[in-house]
C-alpha cells in the first residue's frame, strides 16, 4: 500500500521547506523533501535574504536592545492590527533564536543590516548573509541539506494530495514524479509550497484588485499546499493579503527601485498627470498604477537620484539598456517617454512648488529635494510579488480547521500559511515574507520532531 515511509515529509524546497527539514533532521529524524521543480530556489532565492529578528546578539553587540513584543507591535501597526496578535508574537519570539541558529548551527554567516532601516521598523533588525542575497541563503541551506544523511531530497516531485487516516489525521502524501505516482507514509507532513501568485484563477478569485498585474514570483507557486489543506478540512485566512510592487520595467523584467520616489521623484500616468501619494508604499501603490490608462506609470527623477542609485544591481543593469530616458527639459522628457509633454511640464511645475513637510493635494508630505536638470524617466508596470494569506495555523505552525481544531500531523509555514501581513497590500512590512517562511519553518520542524520523539517515548 505504501511505497516508502519516513518520519517527516516536507512539501516544497524553498526557504521554509529547507529550514523545516533541517530543524527536524537535527533532532535525528528521517525527513524527505519533495520539490516540484528541478531547482531549489523558490521566491526565497529571489529575495534580499533579509530576516527580521528582535533581541539577537548581533543587535546587542551594536547596543540595540529590543524585545519580540516591540517587533510584533511594529508589524501589527503596519497591518492595522489585522494579523493574529498571538501568532505574530510567536514568530517574533522565534526570530532571534532562528537567526542565531542559522549562524551558529548551519554556519551561514549572518550580520545586522545597518545600511538602512525599513519603514516602520523602530530599530535595525534585518539580518542577512554578506551578499544581502536570498540566492546565497538558499545555496547555503542547500549545502546543509546535502551534508545530512537523514534528509532525502526528491527533485521534480510534486506533492499532489494529503492522505488521511482515521479521524481525519494526516498519515502521508501522494507524489507525482515523471508520471510516476507514489504513496509515502509519514508521521508528520509540513506544507512549505508557498502561496498562489502563480495561479491566475486563484488570484482572480481572492485578490481581484491585483489580478491584472504581472506575477513576479516563482511560477511553480500555484497554491498547491493551500488547496491540499482545504481539501483536508483546513481553514484559510487573510487570503486577500499580498505584497505588490509598483515599478517593474516591463521590457527587461528588472525592478526599478522605489528609492527613485523616496529620494524625491514622482510618478505620472500616460497623460502626464500625478494620481496618488507615491510615498504610501510601493506595495499598495501598485493598485493605483493598475487603475491608470494602459495600466502603467512613469517614474520621473533627476541626475543626482540616478547617480546615487547606480549602486543597486538591478538599477545599474537597467542603466545599460534603453529603458531610462534622459532630457534637459520636461517637455523633451515627455516626448522621449511618449507621454503628453505639455501636461508633464505642468505637473512638474506644480510638483516643484511642494515643500518638504507640507501636504500636497494627494496628502504626500515628503519631498526630499527639488529636482534639477537633466531629468530622467522610465516606464513601469505594477507586479504581484507573492501572496501572504493561507492556511490557518497556531503558534506551533499546526494547521487548524474552521472551528480552530488542530488537523493532526499537519503543519504549514511560509506562503502556504496565513502570514503576519493582515488582509491588505498595505499590511506587508519588509521582511514579513522570510520571517513567516523561515520562522514558521523552524517552529514546524522542531514541533514535529518533538511530538514524534515524545510519542515514541510513550510507546516504548
Ligand atoms: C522578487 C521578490 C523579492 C522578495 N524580497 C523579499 C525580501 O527582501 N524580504 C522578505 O522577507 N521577503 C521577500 N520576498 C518574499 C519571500 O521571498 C517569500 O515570502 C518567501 O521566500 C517564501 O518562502 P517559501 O519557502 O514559503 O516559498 P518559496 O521559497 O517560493 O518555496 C516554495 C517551493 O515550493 C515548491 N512547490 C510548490 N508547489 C509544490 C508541490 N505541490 N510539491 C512540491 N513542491 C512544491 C516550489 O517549486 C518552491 O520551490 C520577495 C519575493 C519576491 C518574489
Amino acid at each position: 500500500m505504501w511505497d516508502a515511509e519516513v518520519d517527516v515529509i516536507v512539501a516544497g524546497g524553498g526557504g521554509c521547506g529547507l529550514v523545516a527539514a533541517l530543524a527536524a533532521a537535527e533532532k535525528g529524524l528521517e525527513v524527505a523533501i519533495f520539490e516540484k521543480t528541478e531547482f531549489l530556489l523558490g521566491n526565497t532565492a529571489a529575495s534580499a535574504g533579509m530576516i527580521p529578528a528582535a533581541g539577537t546578539r548581533f543587535q546587542r553587540e551594536l547596543g540595540i536592545v529590543e524585545t519580540p513584543e516591540e517587533m510584533a507591535e511594529d508589524i501589527l501597526k503596519k497591518n492595522h492590527y489585522e494579523s493574529d496578535p498571538d501568532l505574530t508574537l510567536a514568530v517574533c519570539k522565534a526570530s532571534a533564536p532562528l537567526v542565531e541558529w542559522i549562524h551558529d548551527s548551519l554556519s551561514i554567516e549572518m550580520s545586522l543590516v545597518e545600511e538602512f532601516k525599513y519603514p516602520g521598523q523602530r530599530n535595525y533588525r534585518m539580518h542577512a548573509p554578506p551578499s544581502r542575497s536570498g540566492l546565497e541563503l538558499m545555496k547555503k541551506l542547500r549545502k546543509n541539506v546535502a551534508d545530512r544523511d537523514n534528509i532525502f531530497l526528491m527533485m521534480k516531485s510534486q506533492v499532489t494530495e494529503l492522505i488521511l487516516g482515521d479521524n481525519q489525521k494526516v498519515i502521508g502524501v501522494v507524489t507525482e514524479s515523471d508520471g510516476n505516482t507514489q504513496r509515502i507514509k509519514a508521521k508528520k507532513v509540513i506544507l512549505a509550497t508557498n502561496g498562489f501568485g502563480g495561479d491566475k484563477q486563484m488570484v482572480q478569485r481572492y485578490i481581484p484588485e491585483i489580478s491584472e498585474a504581472i506575477y513576479f514570483g516563482y511560477e511553480a507557486n500555484t497554491g498547491d499546499g493551500i488547496k491540499m489543506g482545504l481539501q483536508a478540512g483546513a481553514a484559510a485566512e487573510n487570503m486577500t493579503a499580498y505584497q505588490g510592487h509598483s515599478a517593474v520595467n516591463e521590457g527587461s523584467g528588472l525592478l526599478v527601485t522605489w528609492g527613485t520616489i523616496m529620494m524625491g521623484g514622482f510618478m505620472v500616468n500616460v497623460s502626464g498627470n500625478r494620481f496618488e501619494n507615491e510615498t504610501m508604499g510601493y506595495s499598495e501603490f501598485a493598485v493605483e498604477v493598475l487603475k491608470q490608462p494602459e495600466k502603467c506609470g512613469f517614474l520621473i527623477f533627476d541626475q543626482a537620484i540616478y547617480d546615487s542609485l547606480l549602486s543597486i544591481e538591478d538599477f545599474k543593469n537597467l542603466s545599460e539598456t534603453t529603458a531610462f530616458k534622459k532630457a534637459d527639459t520636461m517637455e523633451e522628457l515627455g516626448e522621449r517617454l511618449r507621454i503628453d509633454p505639455a501636461s508633464l511640464a505642468e505637473t512638474f511645475g506644480c510638483f516643484q512648488r511642494n515643500e518638504n513637510g507640507q501636504q500636497d493635494e494627494f496628502k504626500r508630505n515628503s519631498f526630499e529635494k527639488k529636482l534639477e536638470t537633466p531629468y530622467y524617466g522610465v516606464k513601469v508596470v505594477p507586479a504581484l510579488f507573492h501572496t501572504q494569506g493561507g492556511l490557518k495555523i497556531n503558534e506551533n505552525a499546526q494547521v487548524l480547521d474552521e472551528q480552530g481544531r488542530i488537523i493532526e500531523n499537519l503543519y504549514a509555514g511560509g506562503g502556504a500559511a496565513v502570514g503576519v501581513s493582515g488582509r491588505h497590500a498595505y499590511g506587508y512590512m519588509s521582511g514579513n515574507g522570510l520571517l513567516a517562511a523561515l520562522g514558521f519553518g523552524k517552529i514546524a520542524g522542531e514541533h514535529a520532531a518533538k511530538t514524534i520523539t515524545d510519542e515514541q517515548g510513550v510507546a516504548k
